[in-house]
Protein backbone atom coordinates (compact mmCIF):
# COMPACT_ATOMS: atom_id res chain seq x y z
CA UNK A 1 0.00 0.00 0.00
CA UNK A 2 1.24 3.22 -0.72
CA UNK A 3 1.64 6.49 1.57
CA UNK A 4 -1.05 8.25 -0.81
CA UNK A 5 -3.73 5.28 0.02
CA UNK A 6 -3.17 5.96 3.02
CA UNK A 7 -4.36 9.37 3.22
CA UNK A 8 -7.76 9.76 5.34
CA UNK A 9 -10.80 9.96 3.29
CA UNK A 10 -11.55 12.90 1.74
CA UNK A 11 -14.82 13.47 3.37
CA UNK A 12 -12.44 13.61 7.16
CA UNK A 13 -10.36 15.90 5.58
CA UNK A 14 -13.07 18.62 5.24
CA UNK A 15 -14.61 18.18 8.17
CA UNK A 16 -11.29 17.98 9.92
CA UNK A 17 -10.29 21.07 8.56
CA UNK A 18 -13.97 22.62 8.47
CA UNK A 19 -13.56 23.42 4.61
CA UNK A 20 -17.47 24.41 4.19
CA UNK A 21 -17.22 25.32 0.39
CA UNK A 22 -17.60 28.88 -0.83
CA UNK A 23 -19.66 29.87 -3.86
CA UNK A 24 -18.07 32.56 -4.54
CA UNK A 25 -14.46 30.49 -5.35
CA UNK A 26 -16.90 27.90 -7.87
CA UNK A 27 -15.70 24.96 -4.73
CA UNK A 28 -17.80 22.23 -5.83
CA UNK A 29 -15.79 18.89 -4.76
CA UNK A 30 -15.20 15.72 -6.23
CA UNK A 31 -15.18 13.41 -3.09
CA UNK A 32 -15.13 10.15 -4.93
CA UNK A 33 -11.76 8.83 -5.65
CA UNK A 34 -12.95 6.19 -8.43
CA UNK A 35 -14.17 9.86 -10.49
CA UNK A 36 -10.98 11.40 -9.97
CA UNK A 37 -9.02 8.45 -11.00
CA UNK A 38 -11.12 8.13 -14.06
CA UNK A 39 -10.28 12.09 -14.80
CA UNK A 40 -6.55 11.57 -14.19
CA UNK A 41 -6.69 8.26 -16.70
CA UNK A 42 -8.29 10.46 -19.37
CA UNK A 43 -5.54 12.65 -19.03
CA UNK A 44 -3.33 9.83 -20.95
CA UNK A 45 -0.12 8.08 -19.61
CA UNK A 46 1.39 10.83 -17.00
CA UNK A 47 4.52 8.99 -16.03
CA UNK A 48 7.18 11.37 -16.82
CA UNK A 49 5.02 14.30 -17.11
CA UNK A 50 4.67 17.35 -15.28
CA UNK A 51 1.17 18.04 -14.03
CA UNK A 52 -0.43 21.42 -13.61
CA UNK A 53 -3.93 21.80 -11.94
CA UNK A 54 -5.28 24.96 -11.27
CA UNK A 55 -8.01 24.90 -8.09
CA UNK A 56 -6.95 21.55 -6.07
CA UNK A 57 -9.65 21.93 -3.31
CA UNK A 58 -9.29 19.47 -0.62
CA UNK A 59 -6.75 17.50 -3.14
CA UNK A 60 -9.14 14.63 -4.61
CA UNK A 61 -7.84 14.47 -8.12
CA UNK A 62 -4.92 15.66 -6.57
CA UNK A 63 -4.08 12.68 -4.94
CA UNK A 64 -5.39 10.19 -8.17
CA UNK A 65 -2.82 12.73 -10.42
CA UNK A 66 -0.15 11.34 -8.27
CA UNK A 67 -1.46 7.73 -7.79
CA UNK A 68 -1.34 7.50 -11.50
CA UNK A 69 2.01 8.22 -11.49
CA UNK A 70 3.24 12.14 -12.23
CA UNK A 71 6.31 13.01 -12.00
CA UNK A 72 5.20 15.99 -10.32
CA UNK A 73 2.04 17.71 -9.55
CA UNK A 74 1.98 21.81 -9.53
CA UNK A 75 -1.08 23.02 -7.88
CA UNK A 76 -2.36 26.45 -7.47
CA UNK A 77 -5.15 27.25 -4.55
CA UNK A 78 -6.64 30.65 -4.10
CA UNK A 79 -8.26 29.33 -0.97
CA UNK A 80 -5.78 29.10 1.99
CA UNK A 81 -8.00 26.80 3.58
CA UNK A 82 -6.98 24.42 1.67
CA UNK A 83 -3.04 24.65 2.50
CA UNK A 84 -3.10 21.86 5.13
CA UNK A 85 -5.29 18.99 3.53
CA UNK A 86 -2.84 19.62 0.75
CA UNK A 87 0.59 19.56 2.74
CA UNK A 88 -1.00 16.39 4.15
CA UNK A 89 -0.46 15.27 0.41
CA UNK A 90 2.94 16.44 -0.29
CA UNK A 91 4.20 14.74 2.63
CA UNK A 92 2.72 11.58 1.65
CA UNK A 93 4.73 11.91 -2.01
CA UNK A 94 8.06 13.69 -1.23
CA UNK A 95 8.85 16.14 -3.72
CA UNK A 96 6.39 15.34 -6.32
CA UNK A 97 3.54 17.86 -5.33
CA UNK A 98 4.25 21.78 -5.64
CA UNK A 99 1.71 23.75 -3.45
CA UNK A 100 1.25 27.71 -4.89
CA UNK A 101 -1.23 29.73 -3.06
CA UNK A 102 -2.02 32.63 -5.40
CA UNK A 103 -4.62 33.22 -7.99
CA UNK A 104 -4.57 31.19 -11.18
CA UNK A 105 -5.93 33.87 -13.64
CA UNK A 106 -2.70 35.75 -12.58
CA UNK A 107 0.09 33.68 -12.89
CA UNK A 108 2.27 32.65 -15.84
CA UNK A 109 1.76 29.45 -15.74
CA UNK A 110 5.07 28.24 -17.86
CA UNK A 111 7.08 29.37 -15.20
CA UNK A 112 5.86 27.31 -13.00
CA UNK A 113 6.54 23.75 -14.89
CA UNK A 114 8.91 22.57 -16.57
CA UNK A 115 9.50 19.05 -18.92
CA UNK A 116 6.35 17.70 -20.80
CA UNK A 117 3.46 19.62 -19.10
CA UNK A 118 0.36 18.29 -18.90
CA UNK A 119 -2.88 20.58 -17.69
CA UNK A 120 -5.76 18.36 -16.05
CA UNK A 121 -8.16 20.37 -13.71
CA UNK A 122 -11.39 20.45 -12.26
CA UNK A 123 -11.69 23.86 -13.05
CA UNK A 124 -14.02 26.72 -11.32
CA UNK A 125 -16.53 27.60 -13.21
CA UNK A 126 -16.29 31.28 -12.34
CA UNK A 127 -12.95 31.24 -14.29
CA UNK A 128 -12.84 28.56 -16.29
CA UNK A 129 -13.50 30.16 -19.61
CA UNK A 130 -10.77 32.87 -19.25
CA UNK A 131 -8.35 30.03 -18.46
CA UNK A 132 -9.40 28.21 -21.24
CA UNK A 133 -9.11 31.18 -23.69
CA UNK A 134 -5.60 32.32 -22.14
CA UNK A 135 -4.04 28.91 -22.50
CA UNK A 136 -5.76 28.43 -26.27
CA UNK A 137 -4.19 31.58 -26.96
CA UNK A 138 -0.78 31.17 -26.05
CA UNK A 139 1.59 32.48 -27.83
CA UNK A 140 4.37 30.09 -28.88
CA UNK A 141 3.45 26.75 -30.91
CA UNK A 142 3.58 24.04 -30.37
CA UNK A 143 2.71 25.38 -26.72
CA UNK A 144 4.23 24.35 -23.29
CA UNK A 145 1.77 21.52 -22.94
CA UNK A 146 1.14 18.70 -24.01
CA UNK A 147 -2.91 18.17 -23.51
CA UNK A 148 -5.43 19.42 -21.24
CA UNK A 149 -7.91 17.76 -19.61
CA UNK A 150 -10.69 19.68 -17.84
CA UNK A 151 -14.38 19.83 -16.79
CA UNK A 152 -16.74 22.21 -17.50
CA UNK A 153 -20.40 23.04 -17.43
CA UNK A 154 -21.29 20.44 -20.04
CA UNK A 155 -23.24 23.68 -22.00
CA UNK A 156 -19.48 25.12 -22.22
CA UNK A 157 -17.71 21.89 -22.97
CA UNK A 158 -20.59 21.34 -25.76
CA UNK A 159 -19.11 24.76 -27.31
CA UNK A 160 -15.62 24.28 -26.78
CA UNK A 161 -15.93 20.84 -29.23
CA UNK A 162 -19.10 21.99 -31.76
CA UNK A 163 -18.41 21.59 -35.31
CA UNK A 164 -20.07 24.45 -38.03
CA UNK A 165 -24.17 23.97 -38.28
CA UNK A 166 -24.40 23.11 -34.93
CA UNK A 167 -26.08 25.69 -32.76
CA UNK A 168 -23.57 25.45 -29.73
CA UNK A 169 -20.78 26.38 -33.12
CA UNK A 170 -19.33 29.65 -31.87
CA UNK A 171 -16.41 31.85 -31.00
CA UNK A 172 -15.47 29.33 -28.36
CA UNK A 173 -15.63 26.55 -31.21
CA UNK A 174 -13.82 28.33 -33.89
CA UNK A 175 -10.60 29.47 -30.81
CA UNK A 176 -10.69 25.89 -30.02
CA UNK A 177 -10.75 24.08 -33.01
CA UNK A 178 -8.09 26.43 -35.15
CA UNK A 179 -5.31 25.04 -32.64
CA UNK A 180 -6.77 22.29 -31.11
CA UNK A 181 -8.40 18.85 -31.71
CA UNK A 182 -10.87 18.44 -28.62
CA UNK A 183 -13.57 15.74 -27.66
CA UNK A 184 -15.92 15.47 -24.68
CA UNK A 185 -14.37 12.60 -22.98
CA UNK A 186 -17.67 11.57 -20.29
CA UNK A 187 -20.28 13.43 -18.37
CA UNK A 188 -20.07 13.76 -14.41
CA UNK A 189 -23.71 14.05 -13.14
CA UNK A 190 -24.20 17.18 -10.30
CA UNK A 191 -24.87 14.03 -7.86
CA UNK A 192 -21.17 13.26 -7.94
CA UNK A 193 -20.03 16.96 -6.67
CA UNK A 194 -20.07 18.22 -2.86
CA UNK A 195 -22.12 20.42 -3.42
CA UNK A 196 -24.08 19.11 -6.13
CA UNK A 197 -23.81 21.76 -9.20
CA UNK A 198 -27.49 23.00 -10.88
CA UNK A 199 -26.03 21.38 -14.34
CA UNK A 200 -24.28 18.30 -15.80
CA UNK A 201 -20.53 18.87 -15.99
CA UNK A 202 -18.40 17.08 -18.75
CA UNK A 203 -14.43 16.30 -19.20
CA UNK A 204 -12.90 17.77 -22.31
CA UNK A 205 -9.73 17.04 -23.94
CA UNK A 206 -8.29 19.25 -26.01
CA UNK A 207 -4.87 17.92 -27.93
CA UNK A 208 -2.36 20.16 -29.89
CA UNK A 209 -2.53 20.35 -33.60
CA UNK A 210 0.68 19.71 -35.39
CA UNK A 211 0.40 22.71 -37.53
CA UNK A 212 -2.62 24.48 -37.42
CA UNK A 213 -2.53 27.55 -40.07
CA UNK A 214 -0.61 30.73 -38.78
CA UNK A 215 -2.90 33.16 -37.59
CA UNK A 216 -3.60 36.11 -35.20
CA UNK A 217 -5.22 35.20 -32.26
CA UNK A 218 -6.25 38.98 -31.96
CA UNK A 219 -7.59 39.28 -35.62
CA UNK A 220 -9.34 35.35 -34.79
CA UNK A 221 -10.95 36.78 -31.62
CA UNK A 222 -12.05 39.76 -33.62
CA UNK A 223 -13.93 38.67 -35.94
CA UNK A 224 -15.39 35.72 -34.72
CA UNK A 225 -16.49 38.13 -31.74
CA UNK A 226 -18.16 40.28 -34.81
CA UNK A 227 -19.60 37.25 -36.86
CA UNK A 228 -21.48 35.79 -33.96
CA UNK A 229 -22.33 38.66 -31.68
CA UNK A 230 -25.23 38.93 -34.56
CA UNK A 231 -25.09 34.86 -35.66
CA UNK A 232 -28.69 35.65 -37.30
CA UNK A 233 -27.40 37.93 -39.16
CA UNK A 234 -25.99 37.58 -42.97
CA UNK A 235 -21.89 37.90 -42.88
CA UNK A 236 -22.05 40.80 -45.04
CA UNK A 237 -24.25 42.46 -42.08
CA UNK A 238 -22.34 41.40 -39.17
CA UNK A 239 -18.71 41.95 -41.11
CA UNK A 240 -19.55 45.04 -42.06
CA UNK A 241 -17.44 47.03 -39.72
CA UNK A 242 -14.17 44.42 -40.78
CA UNK A 243 -15.03 45.45 -44.69
CA UNK A 244 -18.43 43.64 -44.83
CA UNK A 245 -19.22 42.29 -48.58
CA UNK A 246 -15.62 43.32 -50.38
CA UNK A 247 -13.74 41.12 -47.19
CA UNK A 248 -15.64 38.33 -47.36
CA UNK A 249 -15.04 38.41 -51.51
CA UNK A 250 -11.26 38.04 -50.96
CA UNK A 251 -11.70 35.08 -48.82
CA UNK A 252 -14.31 33.67 -51.35
CA UNK A 253 -16.87 33.41 -48.92
CA UNK A 254 -20.72 33.88 -49.88
CA UNK A 255 -21.87 37.21 -47.69
CA UNK A 256 -25.14 35.50 -47.69
CA UNK A 257 -24.32 32.85 -45.51
CA UNK A 258 -24.44 32.86 -41.46
CA UNK A 259 -21.73 32.85 -38.99
CA UNK A 260 -22.50 29.50 -37.89
CA UNK A 261 -22.10 27.37 -41.34
CA UNK A 262 -18.69 28.69 -41.63
CA UNK A 263 -15.68 26.32 -41.01
CA UNK A 264 -12.63 26.98 -38.80
CA UNK A 265 -10.37 27.54 -41.96
CA UNK A 266 -12.75 30.45 -43.37
CA UNK A 267 -12.51 32.14 -39.82
CA UNK A 268 -8.83 32.16 -39.83
CA UNK A 269 -8.62 33.14 -43.66
CA UNK A 270 -11.22 36.20 -42.43
CA UNK A 271 -8.85 36.96 -39.89
CA UNK A 272 -5.46 36.96 -42.40
CA UNK A 273 -7.74 39.52 -44.31
CA UNK A 274 -8.84 41.92 -41.78
N1 LIG B 1 -10.15 20.03 -7.70
C1 LIG B 1 -11.08 19.99 -6.59
C2 LIG B 1 -12.04 18.84 -6.79
O1 LIG B 1 -12.15 18.36 -7.92
O2 LIG B 1 -12.69 18.46 -5.81
C3 LIG B 1 -11.84 21.32 -6.42
C4 LIG B 1 -12.52 21.83 -7.65
S1 LIG B 1 -13.52 23.24 -7.36
C5 LIG B 1 -14.62 23.09 -8.75
C6 LIG B 1 -12.54 24.60 -7.87
C7 LIG B 1 -11.36 24.98 -6.98
O3 LIG B 1 -10.72 26.13 -7.57
C8 LIG B 1 -11.69 25.38 -5.56
O4 LIG B 1 -10.81 24.72 -4.68
C9 LIG B 1 -11.44 26.89 -5.50
O5 LIG B 1 -11.04 27.36 -4.24
C10 LIG B 1 -10.35 27.05 -6.53
N2 LIG B 1 -10.27 28.39 -7.13
C11 LIG B 1 -11.27 29.28 -7.36
N3 LIG B 1 -10.80 30.39 -7.93
C12 LIG B 1 -9.46 30.20 -8.09
C13 LIG B 1 -8.41 30.98 -8.66
N4 LIG B 1 -8.65 32.20 -9.15
N5 LIG B 1 -7.17 30.47 -8.66
C14 LIG B 1 -6.91 29.23 -8.15
N6 LIG B 1 -7.86 28.44 -7.62
C15 LIG B 1 -9.12 28.92 -7.59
Amino acid sequence: MSALDQLPPLREVIARYDLAPKKSLGQNFLLDLNLTAKIARSAGDLTDVSVLEIGPGPGGLTRSLLAAGAKKVVVIERDQRFMGALEEIAEACPGRLEIIEGDGLALDHRSLVSGPVKIVANLPYNIATPLLIGWLATERWPPWFQSMTLMFQKEVAQRICAQPGNKTYGRLAVLAGWRFHSDIAFDVAPTAFIPPPKVTSSIINLIPKTNPAPCDVKKLQHVTKAAFGQRRKMLRASLKGLGGDALLEKAGIDGRLRAEVLSVEDFVRLAGLI
